[in-house]
């Protein structure tokens, strides 16, 4: 019988935040081990639930190690690294033998002691694995693609959708082609190209016509014209990770057993060149504080169904962001924006004193940044306590549908009509869990605010009779790059750099 071993290791890492991930930040959204990995897995929309379905497809027998992945934030200490790549490593050196590996990775994560953590932790595994065995992996599109990592791996597929609706289909595409490898029929190899430039590519969106969809038709056309082409990864890259190969690439799998001559890195190549020609073109530009709540108030006053949702972009925890940002908030109460719903603030001190006053409770609070000096002061609310309840609840979006979470107690507090979630951990507001969790229906609301970039699309998206993304410039995740003072990144690169055309 075929043996498999897959594990997951996650991080996008923004090596601005002063938080180190360690493993109880792992713990804190995902850190899995053994056979209690496709009990959670499967049946969920995302690339371990691939795996584990293509194993009953293939009659392969499936070893899990471990699945880990934690919400973007600082280094990966090494004492984390260490422990979740030393489960992979021994897993491949004690309980094979395999026929082939599986990875889910990000692509993005920079550790402690290595700005390449993917690439370090294939050289592990092809230290043990030797040269020979088929090693798959799955990367965000948001990956940072190193020479390292694609020579040690032999198939490397990224999502194609920004929301990442399609992790399922990710995992099964490269599920497929171990599967093909192993058979014989195809003998794969990845290259990777990358351009002077950190950000680009309208950072991967699929929610507009513009630079990604023409990016993946190209690839699409151009591996329906050659069948030695097996896949063409087009990745945005993840300018917040300050290292040296950050930004956008493209990752060409090719078939050394295809028929006649082919040159996919010329083939990479030619696709970054297009990259950088469109690197201006953006779908979404983001608004500032104020031309933002001038634009709430006006989607709120036009006739309509639906409710305006607004993505404070600057502080999105899916990025990194401290979720502790409450510049946004300020404006909305400085402009008397009500009928609100905000979500969510990450502020255990907070969180406490709410649950300790309970619910109906009013009290004064000094609710958020206290993350970093670097940004806006706890902001001096009185609020009335709505509700507290334990947090934990099943994503029923598109992205990541399936999947349990449990985010510790919450509380819902309402100052001047609005309705702020206060956590004690950091999540990305993608899913309308992390409101219906607490009793709060969207709906409901004039204006949801959510700590997101992008991702919120694909569960807001329906509800929004407008979509408003401000950059409030506060926190981690702003899109004004060259305010985060990257050291260690090439250069000259775009758009740190001024460079010719
Ligand atoms: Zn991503």
């Amino acid at each position: 019988m075929t043996r498999v071993l897959t594990a997951m290791f996650k991080h996008e890492t923004n090596t601005f935040s002063p938080l180190p991930t360690d493993l109880t930040s792992y713990a804190a959204r995902a850190l899995i081990y053994g056979e209690d990995i496709p009990a959670y897995f499967r049946g969920t929309a995302t690339e371990m639930g691939a795996f584990i379905q293509a194993a009953g497809h293939h009659d392969w027998e499936l070893v899990h190690s471990v699945a880990a992945d934690a919400t973007p934030s600082g280094k990966v200490t090494q004492a984390a690294f260490d422990h979740i790549a030393g489960t992979i490593e021994k897993a491949l050196r004690d309980d094979g033998p395999f026929d082939a590996v599986l990875l889910c990775l990000h692509g993005a994560m920079v550790a402690e002691h290595c700005d390449d953590g993917e690439g370090e932790l294939l050289r592990r595994l092809r230290a043990i694995a030797g040269d020979d065995m088929p090693i798959g992996v799955t990367l965000d599109l948001h990956a940072n693609v190193t020479d390292a990592m694609v020579q040690r791996a032999s198939v490397m597929v990224s999502y194609r959708s920004y929301p990442h609706t399609d992790q399922f289909g990710t995992g099964q595409r490269c599920a497929e082609l171990i599967a093909r490898t192993l058979a014989g029929e195809i003998a794969p190899q990845c290259t990777v190209a990358r351009g002077a430039m950190i950000d680009a590519v309208d950072h991967g969106r699929t929610t507009a016509p513009g630079p990604m969809l023409e990016m993946l038709a190209r690839a699409d056309a151009l591996m329906a014209e050659n069948a030695a082409w097996l896949d063409i990864g087009i990745n945005a890259g993840f300018p917040w990770a300050d290292m040296r190969d950050a930004g956008p690439s493209v990752v060409v799998v090719s078939d050394g057993k295809a028929p006649g001559t082919r040159d996919p890195d010329a083939l990479a190549a030619s696709l970054v060149q297009q990259i950088w020609q469109d690197r201006r073109r953006k779908t979404v530009q983001p608004l500032a504080l104020d031309a933002g709540m001038a634009a709430i108030r006006a989607a709120a006053a036009r006739a309509g169904d639906g409710v305006v949702v607004v993505a404070d972009t600057a502080d999105n925890p899916g990025g990194g962001g401290l979720e502790d940002s409450v510049a946004l908030l300020e404006a909305l109460l400085g402009a008397g924006i009500g009928r609100t719903a905000f979500g969510m603030v990450c502020d255990p001190e907070t969180l406490h004193a709410c649950i300790d006053a309970g619910p109906g409770a009013t009290l004064a609070v000094q609710l958020g940044g206290k993350g970093s000096t670097q940004f806006h002061a706890p902001l001096a609310l009185d609020v009335t306590v709505v509700s507290m309840q334990p947090g934990h609840f099943t994503f029923t979006g598109p992205m990541s549908r399936g999947i349990k979470l449990d985010i510790g107690p919450t509380v819902v507090l309402r100052c001047q009509g609005i309705d702020i979630v206060v956590a004690g951990s950091r999540h990305q507001v993608l899913d309308t869990g992390f409101f219906t969790h607490a009793a709060l229906q969207p709906s409901d609301y004039a204006v949801v605010v959510v700590k997101s970039s992008q991702h919120f699309r694909a569960a807001f998206g329906t509800l929004a009779k407008e979509i408003i993304v401000i950059d409030s410039g506060d926190g981690l995740t702003s899109h004004d790059l060259k305010s985060f003072g990257h050291s260690r990144v090439r250069r000259p690169v775009y758009p740190l750099d001024e460079i010719p055309d």
